[in-house]
C-alpha cells in the first residue's frame, strides 16, 4: 500500500498552535510521499497531490487539516476528495485527519500537547487509509426528478424554478394544500404555472409509507386516496421541515437532521443551508412566521440550486460503505435482521444474512450485535477501531488520559464546534482528551471500551445524539443497553464506573462539549479505583 500524506497549515492555523513537522514524523517511515501545504485550498494544491497519486502509485492518501465533515460536506473541499478519487484512490483509502477543530484550535495554548495529539490522530488516519478496503461504487444517471414534500410558498418556487429547468416535480401535500394553493391570491401566478405543468405530478392527501435510494435514484412510495404509487426521483425536497410526521416518515429511510422540536434542519446551515445528512435530500430553512415573501424566495432558490448542483452531472457514483457479511461465519440467526432500523438486513434463501445496499446506511449496529463477528463495515472497520485505541494509549500525556468516542452524527461536529467555545472563553478541555470517529452510538462495541481500559486509559467518553435526534434513529438506545450490560463488568473488575461517561449532545453544542469533558476530567481525578486502566 502506497501512503501519501498531506498537511495543510490551514492558513497558518495549524502551525500557530502545534508543531507541523514533528506530528508529521510519525508516520514518515509508512508513507512513500508526505508534503506540506499552506493551505490545502491554494490554487494548484490539488493538481500536485494528483501528480503524486501517478507519480507514487499512490493508493491510500491522508488529509491533514480541517474535519472530515468538511471535506465530505463542503462543496470546494468535497472537490478535492473527487480529484484524488478520480486520479485512481479509492475513496474509502482517503482519509481526513482533523488536527485543526480538534488540535490547533482546541489547545491553542499547549504546544507539545497538540502536537503529540496531531501526531497520533495522523498516525490513526494513516492506518485506516492503509488498511481500508476498496469500497465498490456504482455508477447512476441521476434522475431528473425531484419530490418536493409540503405544498409551502416555497415548494411552489423551488418546483417553478425545477420545471423551468427541465427537471420533473412530484409535490405531495398531507392535506390539500395543493389544490388549496391553486386557489389561493397570494402567489398565484407561481402556484398555476405548478400546478398546469405537464411535468408535474401532484399528489395531496398523501403519507410516505416507503423509501430506499441514494443521491440520483430515490424509490418513494407515496400512499394517498388515488392508490400507492412509486415514484423514481433523483432528490428530495422537504418543504416543510416543521412538519414533523413528514420528518419521521422521511427519518424511517432516510438520514434527516432534526433539532429538539422534531423539525428537520440543514447540518451546517451557515454552509449549506439546505442539505441534511443524505445526499440529494434537502431541507427547507425554518422560517420565522413574519418571513418576508422575498425571505421565502431566496430559501426556495437556494434549496432549487442546492439539488440542481447535486444531480446535473451525467453520472454520479454512489460508493457502498454498507455492511458486509462474512458467509463463512454467519450462522443465520437473524439478530442483525432484528437490529437493523432501516430494514436492510434479510436472510437470503441460502441460510445467510445480506445487505439491502439500498437500504443500508452504514450505521453499524449490525457489526455489534452479531454474536459471532461475521459483520463489518468498510469505512469504520473492527480491526482498524482496535488498533486506533491502543495506538492512542501510547500517546505520553501529562495529564489522565481520556479516550473519546465521537458519532458521527453529533458528537464529532460539536467537538469540532468545541474550537469556537474554546476561541471565545480562551481556555478549553485538556490535550489528552483523545478522539476516535464512530458512524453511530449504536458502532460502539463494549470490546472497544473494555479495550481501552486495558491499554491504559484513566476515562472513557461516548459523545451520541440526543434521545429523538439520532441519525441511525435509535443507535444511541442499543448503546446504553450494552454500556449498562458493561458498568456492571467494570465494577468486577474494581473499575469505577464513573470512569466511562455517556454524554447526549447535539452538533452545535460546543460549549456542552467542553463543560461535559471538563466535568469528566474533574470526576476521574478524585477517583482512585482503575488508574491508568487495571482489566
Ligand atoms: S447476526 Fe451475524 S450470524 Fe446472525 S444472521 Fe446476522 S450476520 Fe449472520
Ligand atoms: S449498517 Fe446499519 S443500516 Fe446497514 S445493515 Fe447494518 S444496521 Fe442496517
Amino acid at each position: 500500500m502506497a501512503l501519501g500524506v498531506y498537511v495543510s497549515r490551514c492558513a497558518g492555523r495549524v502551525d500557530a498552535a502545534l508543531d507541523v513537522g514533528d506530528a508529521l514524523d510519525g508516520v514518515a517511515s509508512r508513507a512513500a510521499v508526505t508534503r506540506v501545504f499552506d493551505d490545502f485550498f491554494d490554487v494548484g494544491v490539488a493538481d500536485s497531490i494528483v501528480a503524486d497519486v501517478s507519480a507514487h502509485g499512490l493508493d491510500a492518501v491522508v488529509l491533514a487539516g480541517h474535519s472530515e465533515e468538511h471535506y465530505r460536506k463542503s462543496l470546494s473541499a468535497s472537490h478535492l476528495i473527487d480529484r484524488i478519487a478520480e486520479a485512481g484512490v479509492n475513496p474509502n483509502r482517503i482519509v481526513a485527519a482533523n488536527i485543526l477543530e480538534q488540535c490547533a484550535l482546541a489547545h491553542p495554548d499547549d504546544r507539545a500537547g497538540a502536537t503529540a495529539k496531531a501526531r497520533a490522530i495522523i498516525g490513526v488516519a494513516a492506518d485506516r487509509a492503509g488498511s481500508g478496503d476498496a469500497v465498490e461504487g456504482e455508477s447512476v444517471r441521476p434522475k431528473c426528478s425531484v419530490m418536493v414534500l409540503g405544498a409551502s410558498a416555497e415548494a411552489f418556487v423551488a418546483a417553478q424554478r425545477l420545471l423551468r429547468l427541465g427537471y420533473s416535480v412530484v409535490l405531495a401535500d398531507r392535506e390539500d394544500g395543493c389544490a388549496r394553493a391553486g386557489r389561493a391570491q397570494s402567489m398565484h401566478a407561481t402556484a398555476s404555472y405548478v400546478l398546469g405543468h405537464p411535468a408535474a405530478t401532484i399528489v395531496d392527501s398523501s403519507r410516505l409509507v416507503d423509501g430506499d435510494g441514494f443521491l440520483g435514484d430515490y424509490h418513494l412510495v407515496l400512499e394517498s386516496p388515488e392508490g400507492t404509487v412509486t415514484y423514481e426521483v433523483g432528490g428530495i425536497l422537504l418543504a416543510r421541515p416543521d412538519h414533523t410526521e413528514w420528518v419521521e416518515e422521511l427519518r424511517r429511510h432516510f438520514r434527516v437532521d432534526v433539532d429538539d422540536s422534531g423539525f428537520a434542519r440543514s447540518l451546517d446551515p451557515t454552509m449549506h443551508p439546505a442539505e441534511t445528512v443524505d445526499e440529494g435530500i434537502m431541507v427547507m430553512p425554518l422560517r420565522r412566521s413574519d418571513a418576508k415573501e422575498s425571505e421565502k424566495v431566496a430559501a426556495a432558490d437556494a434549496a432549487a440550486m442546492a439539488l440542481v448542483l447535486k444531480l446535473s452531472h451525467d453520472t454520479v457514483v454512489r460508493y457502498r460503505h454498507t455492511s458486509v457479511v462474512d458467509e463463512s461465519l454467519c450462522g443465520g440467526c437473524a439478530t442483525c435482521v432484528r437490529t437493523c432500523a432501516f430494514g436492510a438486513c434479510y436472510i437470503g434463501d441460502d441460510g445467510f444474512s445480506h445487505v439491502d445496499a439500498r437500504r443500508c446506511v452504514g450505521c453499524g449496529k449490525c457489526v455489534v450485535s452479531c454474536p459471532v463477528g461475521a459483520r463489518d463495515i468498510l469505512s469504520s472497520p473492527h480491526d482498524h477501531l482496535m488498533r486506533a485505541v491502543r495506538d492512542l494509549a501510547q500517546v505520553e500525556t501529562t495529564s489522565d488520559k481520556v479516550i473519546g468516542f465521537l458519532c458521527g452524527g453529533c458528537g464529532y461536529p460539536a467537538a469540532d464546534h468545541a474550537a469556537k467555545t474554546v476561541a471565545e472563553r480562551g481556555e478549553g478541555y485538556p490535550s489528552s482528551f483523545l478522539p476516535v470517529r464512530i458512524p453511530c452510538g449504536g458502532r460502539l462495541d463494549t470490546l472497544y471500551v473494555l479495550e481501552a481500559f486495558k491499554a491504559g486509559f484513566d476515562g472513557v467518553c461516548v459523545y451520541r445524539c440526543r434521545d429523538g435526534h439520532c441519525h441511525n434513529r435509535v443507535g444511541n438506545l442499543d448503546m446504553d443497553r450494552r454500556v449498562n450490560l458493561l458498568r456492571t463488568v467494570l465494577r468486577s473488575r474494581n473499575i469505577d464506573d464513573a470512569r466511562l461517561r455517556i454524554v447526549d449532545i447535539s452538533p452545535f453544542e460546543g460549549d456542552h462539549f467542553v463543560d461535559t469533558l471538563n466535568e469528566v476530567y474533574a470526576t476521574i481525578g478524585g477517583l482512585t479505583n482503575g488508574k491508568g486502566g487495571a482489566l
